[in-house]
């Protein structure tokens, strides 16, 4: 897909303190009216310094909500009863709230700032919003954020599955970048070079990023630096194929299939090593990652099962029909179901 235009956020904060500051981000940039929506029970946690902080700086909050849903229908209401005025959406929480916000912003045309409180994937930098339309989960064209504000002090106080979340959704994109290529081999796709360099190389940074505790503020800002790059890959591409592919497509089909399916990143993780493995790229480099940040350990507690991994990869080709990753093939498919009871990593974390 061609492009005309490519955005980039305008202003990028990924650091200590962050919170604090943002009312100063958004005046300096010339935004002085907002709306600002939270996640559930974020008001009583940020709120005081949040709007601490935009009275400081002469920011007016025309509008203040929580948010607990992505229907669509919600979101379009909400979006139409917004204060004329509003020159900024700020969407402040999790992966909801950060997409209603999004798409807010993308119907109203008016910047929308991302301050995620959690590092569970790669959403809050990514230009596409999954929203329920008609009782189905569906991800729809939105804007890239005009600004990417993170706290890693809030992060950092986040649980920590949201940290391992973070981490298989970005370990993700040895296996996307594999599968966009081996799609572009097949003449079903066609690479757009820059964004495959910047997916590769923010998933590259972070998994050789030395560290001796997941605490530690340089690995956390490792990783959120490249969660925030591969959003920006698929903006440049025009679709999210730089950063999902056949793992995306195992941990979509699980969300389908189960009551109470895992966080995202950590059904994608899984699944990106089930892929590595059997196309026998970089998953020695993978399973260190997860060795040594608990990953593994933390899957272990889950109550995984075998059929419902074996029922998703079977599933997965018909998420996405229109693509050709390695799981469209039959012969992959059942490298992947086999491997699921052969492997000692898996062994140890499914039933
Ligand atoms: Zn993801």
């Amino acid at each position: 897909m061609l492009k005309d235009e490519i955005s980039i956020p305008s202003i990028l904060k990924i650091e200590s303190g962050v919170t604090a500051h943002i009312g100063d981000y958004l005046s300096n940039a010339g935004i002085t009216q907002v709306t600002i929506l939270f996640g559930n029970g974020l008001t009583a946690m940020f709120g005081d310094t949040v709007f601490d902080s935009f009275e400081r700086a002469g920011v007016k909050v025309l509008h203040h909500q929580e948010m607990d849903t992505v229907d669509f229908k919600d979101i379009t209401d909400l979006a139409f009863e917004l204060p004329n005025k509003t020159q900024a959406v700020i969407g402040m929480g999790g992966g909801k709230v950060i997409d209603a916000a999004k798409y807010i912003g993308y119907i109203l045309r008016i910047p929308f700032i991302s301050v995620p409180t959690s590092s569970s994937s790669d959403g809050f930098s990514s230009s596409s919003a999954s929203l329920i339309v008609n009782g189905h989960r569906k991800s729809l064209p939105a804007k890239m954020a005009y600004g990417i504000l993170v706290d890693t002090d809030v992060i950092k106080s986040a649980p920590v599955r949201f940290l391992y979340s973070g981490v298989g959704d970005m370990v993700a994109k040895i296996s996307s970048t594999y599968d966009w290529q081996h799609e572009e081999d097949m003449g079903y796709d066609e690479v757009n070079d820059f964004a495959f360099m910047i997916a590769k190389k923010a998933a590259n940074s972070f998994v050789r990023t030395p560290f001796e505790s997941i605490n530690e503020d340089l690995f956390l800002k490792e990783l959120l630096d490249s969660l925030a790059m591969s959003g920006i890959a698929n903006e440049i591409a025009g679709s999210s194929a730089p950063t999902s592919g056949s793992e995306h497509l195992i941990s979509h089909a699980l969300d389908q299939l189960l009551e109470h399916p895992q966080l995202h990143g950590i059904q994608v993780g899984i699944a990106t090593y089930i892929m590595c493995r059997i196309c026998d790229h970089r998953w020695k480099r993978i399973d260190t990652v997860f060795t040594k940040t608990g990953f593994w350990d933390y899957c272990a507690t889950l109550d995984l099962k075998v059929k419902d991994f074996s029922d998703a990869i079977d599933m997965a080709p018909s998420v996405k029909p229109h693509r050709h990753t390695y799981l469209h093939e039959e012969k992959y498919r059942e490298l992947a179901k086999a491997l699921l009871t052969s492997d000692e990593r898996l062994i140890a974390i499914l039933h």
